[in-house]
């Protein structure tokens, strides 16, 4: 007694199976097309699908807490006082708490003196404040590092 499973199709008597069978013997006995594509092509094609994607922008490479600090900031959905108080009217005024102009982005990534040590140490040169929000990987995470380090949201550090 052969000892297949129940389930193998090789035992199954499927109508159609022999003749499946029989025209694929005869399709392969035919004249087969040439193959054109050349070795190198092959590998080629393989390679490249075997490829990873392309490597992402900067901002995909920040783990997520820090895309939600970069996307917060500038869109001026965040807790600085120009946001707070137009919007929410949860603070008096939109005055940093320095006291020199409005709490605004661009006041705190580039001048605001209460957080210069921090600036200082993830960008020690002038750096503008595109290459800030929007430049390689390198600025994204120091970003998000000074972001952090005065804790505008909790939630995205
Ligand atoms: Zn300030």
């Amino acid at each position: 007694m052969q000892s297949s499973s129940p389930m193998d199709p090789s035992t199954l008597r499927i109508p159609g199976n022999e003749q499946a069978d029989q025209l694929a013997k005869c399709g392969a006995q035919e004249e087969q097309p040439s193959n054109s594509i050349h070795y190198q092509e092959k590998t080629t094609f393989i390679k490249t699908g075997l490829k990873p994607r392309q490597e992402k922008d900067a901002y995909h490479l920040l783990d997520r807490p820090g895309q939600v600090a970069l996307a917060r900031l500038p869109s001026g959905h965040n807790r600085l006082n120009v946001h707070m108080h137009r919007k929410l009217k949860t603070v008096p005024s939109t005055t940093c708490p320095c006291g020199e102009e409005d709490q605004t982005t661009e006041h705190v990534l580039q001048r605001c003196n209460r957080h210069e040590p921090e600036r200082i140490a993830q960008w020690p040169s002038a750096t503008p404040l595109h290459q800030k929000l929007y430049g390689g990987l390198g600025d994204l995470k120091s970003f998000h590092i000074y972001v952090c380090s005065f804790i505008f949201d909790t939630n995205s550090c």
